[in-house]
């Protein structure tokens, strides 16, 4: 039997109506489409280092192309899928833009920003991976919103090629290259599985933006069986899991895929996770007061842990609209942490970045900082 090849994006966009973007395609994309176009194949190494290192908004900016290629590069391709119609900047510097996409929807993503030493910043960039959530978690405001539709790989390339931009341009602070990514915007990542593995290989390309694997992470509520591919395709990309719970009961109510594929087999797959790849495991538990945020349910955390090579990044919830999902007060957060201390489960405390410009949102979080070590 042959196997039936599945079409690439390339394709897929080929037979829409919509005009491709230039980040939704691969290298050999891109060879293919320069050939259409009856050029030599260096003309496509060009027009990739347009776009990935000189990260150019137009192809006005493409100096070294010859304007009638341009000119059929324009009819054939835009630049970019998304654009920024709303931004806000938070006293710490974080900066959370809502972008449209081309059918009008709209999809959020935030970059923040921390102290490197030496004068320097260390920036990271949280994208979105799908508009909307089918996953419904309670306490998530993109989850009661329901889904509406994956992105393409382009519209989350985009926003990771936005705030590059906007970094680069920063004036008065010395910024490095490229950013950290996570992916911990709106959408399930797992659920976007192919766009996702493009747009880290692109990423992470010497060709593309040169992003380094262990600078990125993938956060997913607990897709056992994409958990167990990723695992199996041994990127260095990082892995972190929305835990919440630690018993099923509770876990079922927060986060309603867990009926699907509960702790017993998501444990499994993180620990499978770990033996594969090397790699430690960050979970991320988001404490809300009077549900989750027992001295008790710290113990019952740290016996699902026990012996893993993990890290629990607690947050406190931030403030919704949703009154049932408040954050506890600093001293039950402290409590918690300190019983996951004192049973030697690693463990860092995030304050929120950007709060006063996420409150009412229930996303993009930072809980960047928790998952950069190990
Ligand atoms: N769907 C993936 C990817 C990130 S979802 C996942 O669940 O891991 C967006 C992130 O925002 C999740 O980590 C989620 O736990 C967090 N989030 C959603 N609502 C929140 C709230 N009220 N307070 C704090 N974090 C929240
Ligand atoms: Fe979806 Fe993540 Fe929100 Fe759950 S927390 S609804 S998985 S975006």
């Amino acid at each position: 039997m042959t196997a039936i090849e599945k079409p690439s994006c390339y394709n897929l966009l080929c037979m829409s109506k919509e005009l491709i973007c230039l980040t939704d395609l691969t290298s050999d994309d891109l060879v293919a489409l320069i050939a259409e176009l009856g050029q030599p194949s260096y003309r496509a190494k060009q027009l990739q280092h347009w776009i990935y290192k000189e990260l150019a908004a137009s192809y006005g900016q493409m100096g070294n192309m010859p304007k009638t290629l341009r000119e059929k590069l324009a009819r054939k391709a835009r630049i970019s899928r998304i654009k920024p119609v709303h931004e806000s900047m938070a006293k710490d510097g974080t900066v959370k833009t809502l972008f449209s996409l081309l059918d009008g929807r709209t999809i959020e993503a935030s970059m923040m920003q921390h102290p490197a030493g030496k004068g320097k910043w260390r920036h990271t960039v949280c994208v979105s991976t799908q508009a909307g959530c089918a996953l419904g978690c309670s306490f998530c405001a993109t989850g009661q919103q329901g889904f509406e539709r994956n992105l393409w790989p382009g519209e989350i390339i985009d926003q990771v090629i936005y705030f590059t931009r906007r970094m680069r341009h920063g004036v008065g602070v010395e910024v490095d290259a490229v950013p950290n990514v996570v992916f911990m915007g709106m959408g399930e990542p797992l659920a976007n599985y192919d766009a996702l593995m493009q747009v880290i290989d692109i990423l992470n390309s010497p060709d593309g933006l040169n992003i380094g694997a262990r600078s990125m992470t993938v956060s997913t509520a607990g897709l056992v069986p994409q958990i167990e591919r990723f695992s199996q395709e041994k990127r260095q990309v990082r892995l972190a899991i929305s835990l919440h719970a630690a018993a099923d009961a509770l876990r079922n109510k927060l986060v309603p895929l867990n009926k699907r594929y509960p702790l017993e087999a998501l444990m499994k797959s993180c620990r499978a996770h770990i033996e594969t790849t090397g790699r430690r495991i960050t979970f991320e538990y988001i404490l809300f007061e009077n549900i989750n945020d027992s001295v008790q349910q710290a113990v019952e955390l740290a016996a699902l842990l026990k012996g893993m090579n993990c890290h629990v990044n607690l947050i406190a919830a931030n403030s919704t609209d949703n009154k049932n999902f408040k954050p506890p007060v600093h001293n039950i957060v402290l409590a918690f942490q300190h019983e996951l201390e004192r049973r030697h489960i690693p463990c860092t405390l995030r304050v929120s970045k950007g709060a006063d410009i996420n409150a009412g949102c229930g996303q993009l979080r930072s809980r960047f900082l928790g998952t950069e070590r190990g």
